[in-house]
């Protein structure tokens, strides 16, 4: 057996041992006295008896040690700002802000909700929920009044933290206006609302309710708040899925678990080193700015950098393809995490703008989210010169599920694989419909986890524990097992292939296909940036495959006789290399593709528009007119 494979076969073989040693990766108020209580399954208690904060470990525990290092970067390339917090000034201000949330009456287990854009006081106010043991729901900043109206219904904030805007593309989006709207939409409405005033949109205080955050901590300036020591499985905070596939949940998670499984990654998977600095292009709207933008990086004693902005505009708000590769070489990050989507924006851009900076601090690009093709990991690897770790995880489970745990042992990244599973997680493949394990190499089935879940992962859905059991753990009949929705294979060597999700498959004449599959062939066409493919209601097949693609910059299909003839081409790309079954009926350019606010490609809605039915909640797409073109192009 390989290093890794001992390691990992000694986390399920030994779990209690084994993580009672990576609980030592963080500081205990009082040390747990049972590594796991596994007795109620599903769910799973980690820790239990032991006492600690989140907050202690992301900041205070480094003060004696690395209190003048550098811990929050802040750079906006869209006010131009760009900013050092050292641990030591992170402490003040974190402790402000929880002074301020003290002052508004939050305590321990009480509701706060964050909307707001990527600043420095987003992350001063989760970081002050944890000190004093105050449960976060971050709402992402770019959500309409809709989307938020039933988060804030959900959670039943006692406050809410907010701004005067964000800004996109240097265009100012006010916040405040949606904020207030949302809150009328919402039967529940919350006690106080804290602002955080920008200067970039005028806004309009509800006298007893509103709150400007610089008034609050006028007073506060040097207060010191002690961190509340939390039981090991008490919640720190909520946060609800992409939406991609319907109604999001929201995601509860502990404070013990969360907080080792963050330290163990760190070190095992990322190998992220204290002093050095960590880059994650994500949003803390989403899972992984929680864990590697704000606590991950912090509890292992790293700089992290917070960035607001485009990939392609520069910090004097003047296009720049290069902006993040000049970061990287500016704070010398040495582990960066992106997604996908974010990596393939960049490819419409010149690759010589890698070439431009120094970026040899930098030891492995994480990428995650989506599905990973390879035209887009071999370009961004050539471009980079280090390894591109494709890690595959959910919102619930909080860190990578399967990847390559670089920390333990550098094995080979094989492309169009995430990994193998990580420490912790029993992954299995099993038949969709007898729910029996396939354990021969390349069967296709459904992803599922078993119990006991590791450390880190969901504890339950906030509020509805039947629900939790019902929608995870109950979808393969007469088991017991967490179902990722995911399809997958296995190969010879252990390593995963991730196929797309359950609901992503269409039935051609009789024939089950992954849409995944044929947008991976169709991506490998040289003129192809992106692609999304769906099955269309047909009268004579069941179903039909249509694509659509965004071609390269450069390239555009204007003309009909260029269209006709790359759709030609991709039409036989296809047929030769899945089949003629798989052959889209149809390829249609477009310029964009409509997806999630984290970038994921909302299949469901093309093919709604597709179909002619109704696409539904529109408020979480990113850019609304890219469904509105297929709409017209299927019209036509
Ligand atoms: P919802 O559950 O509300 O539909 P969502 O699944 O998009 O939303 P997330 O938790 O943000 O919400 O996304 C997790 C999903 O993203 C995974 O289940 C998988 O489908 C996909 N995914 C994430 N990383 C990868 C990866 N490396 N390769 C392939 N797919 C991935
Ligand atoms: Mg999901």
């Amino acid at each position: 057996m390989s290093r890794y494979e001992d390691f990992h076969a000694r986390s399920i073989e030994d779990p209690d041992g084994f993580w009672a040693e990576q609980a030592q990766l963080i500081d205990w108020q009082t040390p747990p006295k049972q590594i796991l209580d596994a007795s109620n399954p599903p769910f799973a208690n980690w820790f239990v008896g032991g006492t600690t904060n989140l907050c202690h470990n992301a900041v205070d525990r480094h003060l004696a040690t690395r209190g003048d290092q550098a811990a929050l970067i802040f750079v906006s390339t869209e006010t131009g700002v760009e900013k050092t917090f050292s641990f030591n000034e992170l402490h003040a201000e974190v402790q402000r802000t929880a002074a301020s949330l003290m002052a508004l009456g939050v305590g321990k287990g009480d509701r706060v909700l964050i909307y707001m854009p990527m600043i420095p006081e987003a992350a001063f106010a989760m970081l002050a929920c944890a000190r004093i043991g105050a449960v976060h729901c971050v709402v992402f900043g770019g959500f309409a009044s809709g989307s938020l109206a039933t988060r804030i219904e959900d959670a039943e904030p006692k406050v809410v933290i907010s701004a005067d805007a964000g800004s996109r593309g240097s265009k100012v989006v006010p916040y405040k206006p949606l904020l207030d709207e949302a809150i009328r939409l919402s039967k529940y409405k919350p006690a106080a609302v804290l602002l955080t005033d920008r200067g970039l949109a005028p806004m309009e205080l509800v006298a007893g309710r509103d709150h400007l955050d610089s008034d609050m901590a006028a007073s506060h300036r040097d207060a010191v708040v002690p961190c509340a020591w939390l039981a090991s499985t008490d919640i720190s905070y909520t946060i609800y899925t992409s939406g991609t596939t319907g109604k999001p949940k929201g995601v509860q998670r502990d404070t013990g678990g969360y907080a080792v499984a963050l330290a163990a990654s760190m070190k095992h998977i990322f190998d992220g080193r204290a002093g050095e600095t960590y880059f994650s292009t994500s949003d803390i709207g989403w899972v992984v700015g929680h864990s590697y933008i704000v606590y991950g990086p912090l509890i292992a004693g790293m700089a992290t950098i917070l960035y607001e902005g485009l990939p392609t505009q520069g910090i004097d708000q003047q296009p720049d393809g290069g902006i993040w590769w000049r970061l990287v070489e500016k704070y010398k990050v040495t582990v960066m995490f992106s997604a996908p989507t974010a990596v393939r924006v960049l490819k419409k851009q010149d690759p010589a703008l890698l070439k431009r900076y120094d970026l040899s601090s930098l030891r492995a690009l994480f990428l995650a989210g989506e599905p990973l093709d390879e035209p887009t990991a071999r370009w961004i690897s050539d471009g980079l010169g280090v390894p591109i770790i494709d890690n595959y995880w959910q919102t619930e489970s909080g860190w990578p599920i399967i990847t390559i745990a670089n920390g333990v042992e550098a094995k080979p990244s094989k492309f169009g694989s995430p990994g193998v599973p990580m420490y912790g997680y029993k992954v299995k493949i099993l038949h969709e419909s007898t729910g029996e394990e396939l354990t021969a190499p390349n069967e296709k089935g459904v992803v599922v986890i078993e119990s006991p879940t590791p450390p880190g992962f969901m504890q339950t859905i906030w509020k509805d524990d039947a629900r939790f059991v019902q929608t995870y753990w109950k979808s393969v009949p007469g088991k017991l097992v967490y179902s990722t929705f995911d399809w997958g294979i296995r190969d010879a060597d252990g390593y995963f292939f991730i196929l797309g999700r359950t609901d992503d498959v269409i039935n051609v004449a009789g024939h089950r296909l992954g849409t995944r599959e044929i947008e991976e062939s169709i991506s490998g066409h040289a003129n192809v940036a992106e692609v999304a493919v769906v099955g269309v209601a047909d009268a004579l097949k069941g179903q039909v495959a249509m694509a659509f693609v965004v071609p390269k910059a450069g390239d555009a299909v204007t003309d009909a006789d260029v269209a006709l003839k790359l759709e030609g081409e991709i039409m036989k790309r296809v047929a030769d290399q899945l089949g003629a079954l798989a052959r889209p009926s149809r390829v249609r350019f477009v310029t964009g593709l409509p997806k999630t606010r984290s970038g994921k490609l909302l299949r469901r809605a093309i093919q709604a528009v597709c179909e002619g039915r109704d696409p539904g909640d529109l408020t979480t797409i990113d850019d609304p007119a890219t469904l509105q073109k297929i709409k017209q192009l299927i019209v036509a």
